[in-house]
Order: structure tokens, then C-alpha cells, then sequence
């Protein structure tokens, strides 16, 4: 670096070093004459390293206890760097997403495959507990994207010929098994039972178009 002919040097106190007397090499300091700290950056670097690398367990607890006492303001603080960053949070959240999608669908498929009964059971579990919502939540689904599940059906039929036959086969022996004269809730009931509540759609809509079973609702 080509420095200006009138650019004064300072020797620090401690390394002995002679360096240019600005604040790339020397910290600011308005106690002292000149404005700037006696001992250069360099050095009080390597001090700081030293002393980080000498008290590390005495460092981790001071840490710690700072974050146990100021806990409410670091939250506070975080909340409001979220509010204040969210759209730059988000642009980043995407583009670590983008960058990872590959490795995560192979990690979410290889967890899917590994876990596959534990999932189903948590499913059905989920289901059982929570029947009601899921009911109101597929059936405000269905009314609201009506199409695209007429769709889905429609497709599901042509890529699998032969096997809509035999759905409909299982679906009439198990109205016929059924006693009594069940309703558009029961058979959806004794569906959602079979399936833990998640393939449900189309038995719904199938039984909706037989018109055969009045809903109660
Ligand atoms: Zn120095």
C-alpha cells in the first residue's frame, strides 16, 4: 500500500510494532492524546484470542448466565428482528429451501419409507382423536376445490383401469355387510376407520354421486 508522504506513524506500547497512526491499526481512543489506543489492533487481538482460548469454561458460564438473566429481552429482541427482517428472512429461507431441495425429498422419501407404519398409526391415531375437525376440514376442502378433486378421481381411474372395478366391488360388500340403514355419515365413518381418514376423498365422492345415502348434513 502507497501511503502519503504525510502520514504519521504510532509505535505501540506493546508489541514494540511502528504503524500508521489511523484507526485501521489502532482503536479508538479519546482518552488519550492522539485520539487512538496505545497498543496496535494486532496485538490486542492476539490477546483476545489467548484469553478466549485460557477461559473458555469461565466464558461458556458467563454466557450462559447472561442468557438466563436477559432471556426476556433477548426474546424480545428476536421478535422484533424477525418483524423488522421478515421479507429478508423469508427471500433467505427460500433460497436455503431452493438450494436443499433435492437433499431434503430424498431425506423426507427415505423417512416416509423407513417409517412407514409408525406414520400410518400416528395418521389413524390423529384421525380418531380429532374426527370431528378433520371432517369439517376435508368437506370445507371438497366444496372449495371441487375440480381439481373431480379431477384427481378422473385421473386416478385412467391410470389405473381394472382397479375402479374393484373398489367399487369392496365398497358395495361393505354396504351389503353393513346392518341396519346406514347413512352417508356412517359408510363415511367406516371408510375413515379403514383408511385412518387420509384416502378418503374419493369413497366420499363416490358416495355422494350414488345419491343413494342422504347426507345428514
Ligand atoms: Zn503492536
Amino acid at each position: 500500500m502507497e501511503l502519503p508522504s504525510t502520514t504519521r506513524f504510532k509505535q505501540c506500547t506493546k508489541c514494540g510494532c511502528t504503524k500508521p497512526a489511523t484507526l485501521e491499526f489502532f482503536t479508538a481512543n479519546r482518552g488519550i492524546k492522539g485520539g487512538l489506543e496505545r497498543r496496535c489492533r494486532a496485538f490486542h487481538r492476539a490477546m483476545q484470542r489467548a484469553y478466549r482460548k485460557n477461559n473458555r469454561e469461565k466464558l461458556r458460564k458467563q454466557e450462559r448466565r447472561y442468557r438466563e438473566e436477559n432471556s426476556e429481552a433477548i426474546a424480545e429482541y428476536r421478535r422484533r428482528y424477525r418483524e423488522e427482517n421478515r421479507e429478508k428472512l423469508a427471500e433467505k429461507d427460500r433460497r436455503y429451501r431452493e438450494k436443499n431441495r433435492e437433499a431434503r425429498l430424498e431425506y423426507e422419501r427415505r423417512y416416509r419409507e423407513e417409517n412407514n407404519e409408525a406414520i400410518r398409526t400416528a395418521k389413524r391415531r390423529w384421525y380418531r382423536e380429532n374426527r370431528e375437525a378433520a371432517q369439517a376440514y376435508k368437506r370445507r376442502y371438497h366444496e372449495e376445490n371441487r375440480a381439481s378433486v373431480l379431477e384427481r378421481v378422473r385421473r386416478w381411474r385412467e391410470n389405473n383401469p381394472g382397479r375402479q372395478q374393484v373398489h367399487n366391488r369392496n365398497r358395495k360388500a361393505l354396504i351389503r355387510a353393513a346392518e341396519g340403514t346406514p347413512t352417508f355419515e356412517d359408510i363415511g365413518a367406516l371408510f375413515d376407520t379403514q383408511t385412518g381418514g387420509v384416502s378418503t376423498a374419493t369413497c366420499r365422492l363416490y358416495l355422494a354421486s350414488t345419491a343413494r345415502y342422504t347426507s345428514t348434513t
